[in-house]
Formats: C-alpha cells, structure tokens, sequence
C-alpha cells in the first residue's frame, strides 16, 4: 500500500473505530457536538429499495444496477490499469500521469480557493465552525451515508457538495460496470441524504482517463481537478512526511505565483491534522474564496428536490 492509499485506509478505520464506540459522553454527561454519538446512519430509502431490490447500503464493493439512460456504445474503451500505473502515451488522458485536462473538467479556479475531499468526518464540524467562507466538499458515499448529519450541516452553511466515489477506489482500475456502481451508490447517497444530484466529481487520487470521464458523462457530471497539491495527507503518516510549516509556505508561494492569487487547492476534511492545516490555510488565504462552481461560471447542481 502506498503513502497516500495508507492515509485514506487509517481515514476508513478511524471512522469505523469511532462509529462503533459506546459512549462519547464528557464528564457532565453532555454529548459534545463533534461526538460520534450525534452520528447516525441515513436509513435506506424505500425508493431506493423499490429500484435496487437491496435493504442496506452496500459495502465498499456496491452491486452494479443497470440503469436505462447510460449507452455503453458511448464509454471509452481505454485500457484498464492499476494504481500507480501509467499507459503508454497521453492519448487516454490521464491527469494522474500527465496532468492531462479534457475540454470539460474543471481544474483552476480565477481566486486561490480551498477544496476538501474524502469527508464527511468526524472532524469536518470543526472546519466548518472556523471557516468564514464558502467552499467546496467532495464527499465519499459510505462516508456520507454514515455522517448524514455532517453532510447536512455541509450543505446548511452553504458550502457546495461533490462526488467522491462511494469507497474511494483508483477508477482507472476498475470494469465499466465497477466505475458506474462507484457513481451511482454515491450519487444516491447523496439525494438520500442531501436530496440533490451532484453536478462536480472529483475522481480519487487524481486517476482520470477518458473512460472514465466518457462514463461521468453519462451522468452529467463533470470532473474537477486542482492546481496545488498540499500533501496534507502527509501529516498524518507516521512519522510524518510533511510539516504544517512546509505547508503553509507552499501556501504562500502559491498566493505570489500569480498576480491576484488564483488556482484550486487540494485538501482533506477526512483526519484532525488535515482539518486544522485547512483552518489555518483559510485564515493565510482569507475568505476571498471561490466554490468550484463559482470558479467556472456553473451550477451547484444538476437536480435539487
Ligand atoms: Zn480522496
């Protein structure tokens, strides 16, 4: 397992670790607002029964349901591959290897603004308290279907939710039918819990080709990608690989790199670390910040009910 997948493996145990604990009670017998114990999972709609057959939300490997509107005639036949590998040429349009960007994704951004994957967490409350602008969550499906609450306070201040697959898996990897499950438990998790159909996705580890995006499309969703890395994932291996002082001067560069600060930033609400490196990273930038919606000029949503 490499640095980054043992990151987003200790984000899914945590957050299994803490779902599964008794009691989060403080001495005064008061469950505080960031408790596991505020957390409860979004109960299986009945429509979603009715289309799917299943009575659960599903694991980390969901069922493929085909659905009447997606042509496999239209999907892109680029060859499939392992993370941490390359094809051979950039004709697939890989951004994960060649920084690659097709006529619709959505990669910078006219102000320096914040983006935050692989929530919602257990930390991400504390983000949103400090925040004092609007920006942009690309949530994973198991993770939103275990913190519906946390999703809905996401979505009550204001902030724009995206797609993050439902379990967080290297797309490139995986069958059609895989890469459509990945879209479609979480799309559904999302208008179970936030009744909307996300129109942004931000594929995991950056691993995009046109296949890929050939299947989004199908959807209606259009990928987004970043300008800046912060590697403040790094923070929490162990021993860490990254310092919040390095981060914050990366910060500053990039606020210099343009004449008005301008670009998308990647980061995590998924680990304490992460989330505190983003209350500071909000304050360097301050709230002059843009949602990725705002930065291209498009909507929120494909659908709100
Ligand atoms: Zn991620």
């Amino acid at each position: 397992m490499n640095q980054k997948a043992q990151y987003i493996f200790s984000v899914l145990t945590l957050m299994a670790s803490a779902f599964g604990e008794s009691s989060g009670e403080n001495s005064d017998g008061v469950v505080p607002l960031d408790s596991p114990e505020i957390f409860k999972t979004q109960p299986f709609p009945d429509w979603l029964h009715a289309f799917t057959g299943l009575n659960a939300w599903p694991d980390e490997n969901p069922p493929y349901i085909p659905l009447e509107f997606i042509d496999f005639e239209n999907i892109v036949s680029d060859p499939r591959r392992e993370f941490g590998t390359c094809p051979p040429d950039r004709s697939t349009c890989s951004f994960d290897c060649y920084k690659c960007i097709s006529y619709d994704d959505a990669y910078t951004c006219p102000k320096l603004s914040q983006t935050f994957d692989d929530g919602p967490s257990p930390s991400t409350p504390k983000l949103l308290k400090a925040l004092t602008h609007n920006t942009t969550f690309f949530t994973v499906g198991l993770n939103v279907v275990k913190y519906p609450e946390v999703y809905q306070q996401i979505q009550q201040k204001g902030h724009l939710l995206g797609l993050h697959t439902w379990s967080h898996k290297f797309l490139p990897s995986l069958s059609n039918e895989e890469i459509i499950a990945q879209f479609q438990w979480s799309i559904w998790a999302m208008n179970a819990t936030g009744s909307h159909l996300p129109k942004w996705y931000r594929p995991p580890y950056g691993g995009i080709d046109n296949r890929v995006r050939s299947i989004a499309r199908q959807f209606g969703m259009q990928a987004v990608l970043w300008d800046y890395d912060s590697f403040d994932w790094k923070l929490e291996s162990v021993p860490p690989q990254r310092t919040e002082s390095e981060i914050y001067s990366d910060v500053q560069k990039w606020r210099h790199k343009t004449w008005s600060p301008a670009g998308l930033i990647l980061e995590h609400d998924g680990m304490p670390k992460t989330v505190n490196a983003g209350i500071e990273i909000s304050k360097i930038i301050g709230p002059d910040q843009l949602t990725v919606a705002q930065c291209v000029g498009g909507i929120d949503y494909i659908r709100t009910f």
